[in-house]
């Protein structure tokens, strides 16, 4: 079995090389990771400037671009053969809620899923990445058990999140929907040196509406936080209401 190993954080990421050890201990792998950080990218495509992709070893590679690039070079360039899963991660921070949309980790995944090959993502909802290289083991024993289970529907991807606890205290795995999630002040206004205003995106609270069976509950009882994400973001539920609108030229 091939495993490719991705992230948003970029190929020296501390997280990356956590997934690689814990993926190398049941698979084959090979890593196509972004050359700098690029989190909070979602899933952003370069159409505008040429990528290159930097060989860092012969399994390794480095590459100029988003996840999003990383995962459509690997595929249709960089590998040799077809990968039979994707990995992204670890991310450093987490990835629950509303952060899905936004998250450069999840959007590797889901262009795995794209693409036709099934895929995971896994986020460290702590804010110091030293805590992911404990879960190591952890991972080796958990990611087996997904990719076994890769003949999970079309269009679908897991999204799992590990709580900042060490390993050891975690109580068990989570099935769970995502929370909702509210950035308060969130932009900062201020003014630089030569008096222009500046706006800076990030910081500030947040606000979760998370019930039981959540993502964010789960992670915040010491649980792993496993949900499973669709691709097709239609609203059935109100397609029959919407047609009621009889919109017409
Ligand atoms: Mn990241």
């Amino acid at each position: 079995m091939l495993i490719l190993c991705s992230n948003d954080d970029g190929y020296l990421a501390s997280g990356l090389h956590t997934l690689v050890a814990a993926a190398r201990s049941f698979a084959e792998v090979c890593v196509v990771a972004p050359d700098r950080e690029q989190s909070a990218t979602s899933h952003a495509l370069t159409m505008h400037a040429p990528l290159r992709a930097h060989r860092i070893d012969g399994d390794t590679f480095a590459v100029t671009g988003t996840p999003t690039d990383c995962i459509a070079l690997a595929l249709g360039a960089l590998l040799d053969r077809r990968p039979d899963f994707v990995l992204s991660g670890v991310n450093h921070g987490p990835n629950m809620g509303e952060d899905v949309l936004y998250s450069g980790t999840v959007a590797a995944a889901m262009e795995a899923t794209i693409l036709g090959v099934p895929a995971v993502a896994v986020s460290y909802a702590g804010e110091d990445p030293v805590g992911i290289g404990e879960y190591g083991p952890l991972l080796a024993n958990l990611l087996p058990q997904l990719v076994e289970k890769r003949d999970f529907p079309r269009e679908t991807l897991l999204n799992v999140n590990l709580p900042p606890i060490s390993p050891t205290e975690v109580k068990g795995v989570c099935i769970t929907r995502l929370a909702r999630r509210v950035y308060v002040d969130s932009l900062t206004r201020a003014v630089d040196p030569k008096g222009r205003p500046y706006f800076w995106i990030g910081g500030g609270g947040v606000e979760w509406t998370a019930p039981e069976g959540t993502d964010f509950h789960a992670v915040e009882r010491g649980y792993i936080s496993v949900t499973p994400l669709h691709l097709d973001l239609t609203n059935h539920a109100l397609l029959a209401d919407v047609e009621q609108w009889n919109l017409h030229l």
